[in-house]
């Protein structure tokens, strides 16, 4: 084992030098993930619901937080939030529940627990980029199998691939995430009898599609089932959820950061599964925008924006022209998600959230003086 290089602490470049020295490779090889600034903007880049706490329960809300005993740990499994969570979710008795803050830190904790050099973790690609990004994180190989032209699995790829690399675990984002559409459950299904370790069918979408794999989650013995509180309207809460056997959760467990689930965050999540009708009033609204939005989309000649299952929309422009749009609508004061890489699957795609009525105008608008400046 080299030791640390013998330079003068006070010298501030050899600060660098150690960092430089001891950082992991890999980490070091790695960009940051980068979050846009996002002040006095139109925010529609990260599938955030555009309603705040509405102010009819805004009072009682704050008046939760008054109880909260800030100098103590919190539950350190946050008990509170189960019985609702698994109302609300469905999820069958006999599994159990393991909570994280976000569906990020379970992505982390289930890569962590399955973790080896030589084990491979695989999902389809373009899909969420956390499973990679963790996943790499964790020292384990990575295989992204390219979805078809439609963006539905393509089987026989899929087939292949779990057959050569043996996956410790499969990650389905179910709706996908960036493409918006829901694969079908009979591929998913295939998927779930080939795979020989863990297959994790994320629905952070879930709420604006209905169907849920929740149902058969103890036909299955190696399906978990993950749901998060983010893409509802508590993206601030941190509050992610894992359904499955006990047999993987316990496991997992282990691994889970001691109160991970913050006190703000549990009183605040059991207020609002307390106002569930609330949310379920704006996921409604948000599933009729994005139909209005889609249709508003298709109309402008020269962009193909493909139907979704979520409360985003995927888009593609003419060649060469996303980088333009996404800074033009910069300029308008809208954020959304610019995907174009050139020769990637979403080579001139870019994703929109679905916000207010009004935003939705306005970035319509701005893209219709993008396509037709005159
Ligand atoms: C947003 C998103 C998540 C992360 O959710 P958090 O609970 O906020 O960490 C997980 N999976 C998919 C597919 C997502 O789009």
């Amino acid at each position: 084992m080299p030791g640390p290089p013998n330079t003068e602490s006070s010298n501030p470049m050899s600060k660098l030098i150690r960092a430089a020295q001891w950082v992991r490779e890999d980490v070091q090889a790695q960009k940051s993930y980068h979050i846009p600034e996002a002040s006095d903007v139109i925010k529609l880049d990260a599938m955030e619901n555009p309603w705040s706490m509405p102010a009819e329960l805004d009072e009682a809300w704050r008046n939760s937080l008054a109880g909260i005993q800030l100098n103590r740990y919190p539950d350190p499994v946050a008990r509170e939030l189960h019985a609702p969570l698994r109302e609300l979710m469905q999820v069958p008795e006999d599994a159990s529940l393991l909570l994280g803050n976000g569906s990020d830190e379970i992505i982390q904790f289930i890569l962590m627990s399955l973790s080896a050099p030589d084990r491979v973790a695989m999902a389809p690609s373009p899909s969420f980029v956390m499973y990679e990004v963790l996943a790499r994180a964790c020292c384990m190989k990575f295989a992204a199998v390219p979805l078809d032209k439609n963006f539905a699995l393509d089987m026989p790829a899929m087939r292949q691939a779990i057959s050569r690399y043996q996956p410790a675990v499969i990650f389905l984002a179910w709706p996908n995430n960036p493409t918006g559409n829901l694969f079908d459950i009979q591929d998913v299904k295939e998927i779930l009898s080939l795979a020989p370790g863990l297959v994790v069918i994320d629905e952070a979408y879930q709420p604006f599609v209905g169907i849920s794999f929740m149902t058969e989650l103890m036909d299955h013995p190696n399906l978990v089932v993950m749901r998060t509180l983010s893409k509802v309207g508590l993206a601030g809460l941190r509050l992610g959820i894992l359904a499955g056997h006990s047999e993987w959760l316990n496991e997992f467990d282990k691994l889970r950061l001691p109160y991970n689930i913050n006190s703000l965050t549990q009183t605040t999540a059991s207020f609002a599964l307390q106002h569930w009708d609330v949310f379920q009033q704006q996921i409604d609204a948000i599933c009729k925008e994005r139909e209005r939005m889609l249709g508003a989309l298709q109309n402008i000649p020269g962009i193909t924006a493909w139907p979704s299952q979520t409360n985003f929309i995927l888009f593609r422009v003419a060649d060469g022209l996303a980088d333009d749009l996404h800074a033009h609508l910069l300029v308008d004061g809208i954020l959304i998600k610019n995907l174009n890489r050139p020769g990637s699957p979403l080579s001139n795609c870019l994703r929109v959230t679905i916000g207010l009525a009004d935003e939705n105008d306005a970035f319509v608008a701005s893209v219709i003086r993008f396509t037709h400046p005159h």
